[in-house]
C-alpha cells in the first residue's frame, strides 16, 4: 500500500472511531455534527451530512479540495464544509477538526455564558479560555466569518445556541480537546448550582501555562479573556 493510501485508511479509521465515541457521550443527537481530518496541502477528508456520526462507515467519508470541490466519495460533504475549509487555511497547523452540540458546554452556549476556564489546572493547560461566538445561521458563510476573530488565537470555539468547534494537531487531539471542554462545563455548571466557585489567581494561572512548553502546547493558545463582561 502506498504511503499515501495508508494515511488516508488511518485517518478514516480514527474519524469513524471518534464519531463513534461522541456519539455514545451524547455529544451529537441523530445526524448532528461534523469532523474533518487535512489529508495533505490540498485535500481534507470530512464527514457526510444526512449520517449518524456513530455509525459512520469508511466509505461514508468525503475528500474534498480546498474550495470545497469533491474528489471522492458517493455522499454529500458536511453542510459545515465551509467553515472547517476556512479553518485549515487560517491555522496551518491544525490538521483535525470537531464540531459537536455536547449538552453541558452548549448550555453555556445557549445561556451566554463564555467559558473563561480559570478554575481547573489541565483546562488552563490545554485549552485556556474559550469565547463565545455570536450567533451566526448553521451552514452559511456567516459563522465563519463570526469564528475567524478568533480562530488564530483559541483551539476551542462556544457557537452561541449552536455547539462547540474543536481543533488540534490531529483528529484525535481535536477529539480530546471536546472531551475536555465538555468536561469542564459539565464541573462548571455544578459549581455554579454549588453556588460558589474558588477561580485560580492570575499567579496560579500564569505557573500552569509555564508548563505548557513540556506538553508541546502553543504558549499563547487561549490566553485572553474573551467576553470577559458576559462571565
Ligand atoms: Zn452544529
Amino acid at each position: 500500500m502506498r504511503n499515501s493510501q495508508r494515511i488516508l485508511a488511518e485517518l478514516r479509521k480514527q474519524i469513524i472511531e471518534a464519531g463513534r465515541r461522541a456519539y455514545e457521550k451524547g455529544y451529537v443527537a441523530s445526524n448532528d455534527g461534523n469532523m474533518s481530518a487535512r489529508l495533505n496541502k490540498k485535500k481534507i477528508l470530512i464527514t457526510p451530512s444526512g449520517v449518524s456520526k456513530g455509525f459512520m462507515k469508511t466509505g461514508d467519508l468525503i475528500i474534498v479540495d480546498l474550495q470545497g470541490r469533491k474528489i471522492n466519495g458517493s455522499k454529500k460533504p458536511s453542510s459545515e464544509s465551509n467553515m472547517h475549509l476556512q479553518i485549515y487555511k487560517d491555522r496551518p497547523d491544525v490538521n483535525g477538526i470537531c464540531h459537536f452540540h455536547p449538552p453541558y458546554a452548549t448550555a453555556f452556549a445557549v445561556a451566554g455564558i463564555p467559558l473563561n476556564n480559570k478554575i481547573l489546572p489541565e483546562v488552563i493547560i490545554s485549552l485556556g479560555s474559550v469565547p463565545l461566538i455570536e450567533y451566526a445561521t448553521t451552514g452559511t458563510a456567516g459563522l465563519y466569518e463570526k469564528i475567524s476573530a478568533y480562530v488564530k488565537d483559541y483551539d476551542a470555539f462556544l457557537l452561541a445556541n449552536h455547539g462547540a468547534v474543536t481543533v488540534g494537531t490531529s483528529i484525535f487531539n481535536a477529539y480530546y480537546k471536546m472531551e475536555t471542554l465538555e468536561h469542564a462545563a459539565m464541573i462548571q455548571f455544578l459549581a455554579l448550582r454549588l453556588g460558589n466557585t474558588n477561580r485560580l489567581s492570575d499567579e496560579q494561572i500564569q505557573e500552569l501555562i509555564n508548563l505548557r512548553e513540556k506538553f508541546g502546547i502553543r504558549k499563547d493558545i487561549g490566553i485572553n479573556q474573551p467576553n470577559e463582561k458576559k462571565e
